[in-house]
């Protein structure tokens, strides 16, 4: 499971040993010293997890999370919070701020490995290592392998990860800077046609199965997995 993680953090001791370990789980790391570098990283590129420390200077962490939680392209955006602060009413207003977990300091990196596990397991599932079947569709990811009523279907990676989310994310319809954001990580840099390049080479693939059927295009709103 590899994902990529905003550390946002201000003391460097703290920031190098969180992205330190989180590299070494496999998991890309951007930092970011405040509340305002978090937010132009955000803006560069959608991550798969936040970890917000608390006590940042000028904008406080809380204030980040709740400005977050309130905006459409980041609402549903996993937040792991840190603090030093062990005090019961501290993690409640943090939980209320929009973080979806909690970490007080100091905390070992196995710990921390296990929050963010935990954390992408329940919001981010396409990042899980947990095969998925829909209708006689099965994707495994850990095996990299896709296949449709029993026979194989080979799936260029983007394809493969597109379908994952899809699979993941079932009966919604997301929109092409949504699907931007959530498969490429990048919704400003990569025009929205080529959602609709992978989109067509997917129907392909899964066209001699008639399994092509799945896959919902809503003129004008964007595409997703509806289940049979
Ligand atoms: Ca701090």
């Amino acid at each position: 499971m590899s994902a990529t993680i905003l550390v946002v953090e201000d003391e460097p001791q703290v920031q190098e040993l969180v992205a330190v370990n989180l590299e070494h789980a496999g998991h890309r790391v951007r930092r970011a010293a405040s509340a305002e570098e978090a937010e132009a990283a955000i803006r560069d590129e959608l991550p798969d997890v936040v970890i917000l420390d608390w006590m940042l200077p000028g904008e406080s962490g809380v204030a980040l999370a709740r400005r977050l939680r309130a905006q459409e392209r980041t609402q549903g955006l996993p937040i792991l919070m840190l603090t030093a602060r062990a005090m019961e009413h501290d993690k409640i207003s943090g939980l209320e701020a929009g973080a979806d977990d909690y970490l007080t300091k100091p905390f070992s990196p196995k710990e921390l490995a296990a929050r963010i596990k935990a954390v992408l397991r329940r919001r981010a599932p396409q990042l899980a290592d947990d095969a998925v079947e829909i209708g006689g569709l099965r994707l495994d990811p850990a095996g990299r392998r896709v296949t449709a009523g029993g026979k194989v279907v080979e799936l260029g990676p983007t394809e493969f990860r597109l379908l994952h989310f899809l699979m993941t994310h079932p009966d919604r319809i997301y929109s092409r800077p949504q699907l931007l954001d959530h498969v490429w990580g990048d919704h400003v840099f990569i025009e929205e046609r080529t959602v609709d390049v992978h989109i067509r080479r997917l129907r392909k693939a899964l066209e001699p199965t008639g399994h092509d059927a799945l896959v919902d295009t809503v003129r004008g709103s964007g595409y997703g997995l509806r289940k049979p």
